[in-house]
């Protein structure tokens, strides 16, 4: 038996980030970035205004009050988009609106508010300080400037930023394209009407949403039967994916033969006893250089250990650096007992009131119990070493639903 530790660190360490492919930058929302980004030029590209109003020489405001406005001559109209034409000398202004280039001499902006328009003339009202609502070429982003790092997530915000460099095309790392194979003589799919000992294939489609909730591919290569040449048939379709995973035929029992296909058909696969719950039975190796994951067929099962082991491989494959769930600390809202030597995901209902985590179960744990994964948004993690847990006690628990912390509050009045 291995701990969930140790399988990780043997998963992890062949796993490796996927080529690099140019996309639109509306396409690249969510993926990882394979490049750096410099600004090839300032934002904004030359001083403008911050406001409607005139541009002046701060120095000829000197001492202007409403009881003594200092009066101005205006010289010119600079709508946004203009290219200003007239110098700023003493005593001079131009009409200027908010985005438009400062003329040249000009040192501040005295917004329309403060001002009255007196024929060709402006008053003004107020005492102007050099650079007073002027945006400063460069202030947002200078030419040359690192703007955004190859590694990071692409988000709204930089989207905008490469748009307003003027980059609609980025490298980004591929999605993985991941094949999900179930097998089961009891298995039949969605539409197909079962009878009363066929079971559908649930495992096909949360693998699928779960492959996709993280950025990767699904490949549905279908039901394999617990036969030897169905099983080789369905591995070699799969082979084309960037990761096969499989669910079933992994234990002891007679059928379980995906176990001997894997060794059969791949390298150095590997059947490990991790010491978890769910999910103890775990294959893992490769075929023709494509890693491989046999997840248990028990639906709970299947989904947390695609939690705990495909998803941060998925993440890897993506360029990602951070490839692991979020994880808090809660206080438990129940007494719970385990087995000592395993370490437990328990499906929670997690909650944050008063400054503080809360974590309930969400009732029965079996590993057939989907139901336990549909009304959880975390899984307790209980330590190997444990044996009883009271209510009150502190445990970590990973966050699965990423919205988590944005939909607490979120209710609507
Ligand atoms: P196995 O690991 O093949 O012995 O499967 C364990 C149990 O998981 C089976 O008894 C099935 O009830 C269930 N199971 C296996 N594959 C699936 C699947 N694709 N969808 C839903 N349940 C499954
Ligand atoms: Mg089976």
């Amino acid at each position: 038996m291995i701990s969930v530790e140790e399988a990780l660190h043997r998963i992890l360490r062949i796993i490796i980030p996927l080529c690099q492919e140019k996309v639109n930058i509306l396409d690249s929302l969510g993926r990882v970035i394979g490049e750096d980004i410099f600004a090839y030029r300032n934002i904004p590209p030359k001083d403008n205004s911050a406001m409607d109003g005139y541009a002046i020489r701060a120095e000829d405001t000197r001492g202007a009050s409403v009881e003594k406005p200092a009066v101005l001559d205006v010289i010119e109209d600079i709508p946004a988009g203009a290219v200003p034409r007239k110098k700023i000398d003493g005593g001079k202004a131009s009409r200027i609106m908010t985005g438009a280039p400062l003329p040249e001499g000009a040192d501040a902006v005295v917004r329309v508010e403060d001002t009255e328009k007196a024929g060709d003339r402006v008053k003004i009202f107020v005492e102007a300080t050099k650079g007073q609502d002027i945006r400063h070429a460069g202030e947002d982003v200078r030419e040359g400037e690192r703007v955004i790092t190859q590694g990071d997530i692409i988000r709204p915000a930089e989207i905008g930023m490469l748009a307003a460099l003027g980059r609609s095309f980025i490298k980004v790392y591929q999605r993985p394209l991941v094949a999900v194979i179930a097998t089961g003589d009891e298995i039949v799919d969605i539409d197909e009407n079962p009878s009363p000992w066929q079971i559908i294939s649930s495992n096909s489609y949360s693998l699928a949403a779960q492959i996709m909730e993280c950025g990767g591919v699904p490949l549905q290569i279908g039901i394999a039967r617990d036969k030897r040449e169905d099983l080789v048939s369905k591995f070699g379709a799969a082979l084309r994916a960037d990761i096969i995973v499989s669910s079933g035929g992994v234990s002891v029992g007679d059928y379980d033969l995906v176990k001997d296909v894997m060794k059969e058909v791949g390298n150095e696969m590997q059947f490990w006893q991790v010491a978890m719950r769910p999910g103890k039975p775990l294959a893992f190796g490769s075929m023709g250089g494509v890693p491989v994951f046999g997840l248990p067929g028990n639906p709970v099962s299947s989904m947390v250990a695609f939690e705990q082991f495909v998803r941060p491989s998925i993440l890897k494959m993506m360029g990602r650096k951070n490839i692991f769930r979020k994880t808090v600390k809660a206080i438990l809202e129940e007494d719970i007992t385990k087995k000592r030597g395993t370490r437990h995901f328990i499906r929670a209902c997690v909650k944050y009131e008063n400054g503080k985590y809360t974590a309930s179960t969400t009732g029965e744990q079996g590993s057939g119990i989907l139901k336990s994964m549909v009304r959880a948004n975390g899984l307790i993690i209980l330590p190997e070493n444990a044996s009883f847990l009271k209510k009150g006690d502190e445990a970590t628990v990973q966050l699965l639903d990423c919205s988590f912390e944005q939909m607490q509050n979120a209710e609507y009045p």
